[in-house]
């Protein structure tokens, strides 16, 4: 499988389309989800050109998962959300359908389901 480089996170990320940011810096974007699961559903988006984990450098997965964390923590904060799950999907059949490697910070809350 190779990276396409015209993804629509990767024209996100080059400002080619829009998105709801909420940070950025010079590793990763942080916007929210354009097709929500729960409200507060936010997406971290390393900028490196990667597929997904499977053909992710380490060295991004590294520096961006404390970011990952931040943003969970900030997510839950905001929302007051009672859980917060945190998804990565690796090829179609696994659930990807957008084929930049991004990791899902999903809000929970007591009495309403989230989706599988
Ligand atoms: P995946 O299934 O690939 O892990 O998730 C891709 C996510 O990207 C989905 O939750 C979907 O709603 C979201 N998404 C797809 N296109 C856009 C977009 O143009 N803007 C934003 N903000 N989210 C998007």
């Amino acid at each position: 499988m190779t990276y396409d480089p015209n993804n629509i996170f990767a024209k996100i990320l080059k400002g080619e389309l829009p998105c709801h940011k909420v940070y950025e810096d010079e590793t990763a974007l942080v916007m929210m989800d354009i097709f929500p699961q729960s409200k507060g559903h936010a997406l971290v988006i390393p900028k490196a050109s990667s597929r997904n984990l499977l053909d992710a450098d380490p060295s991004v997965l590294s520096s961006v998962m404390p970011l990952v964390q931040s943003v969970a923590k900030a997510v839950q904060s905001v929302t007051k959300a009672d859980g917060i799950r945190l998804a990565q999907f690796n090829e179609a059949p696994a659930g990807q359908t957008v084929f930049h490697l991004h990791f899902h910070l999903i809000p929970a809350y007591e009495g309403i389901a989230l989706g599988a």
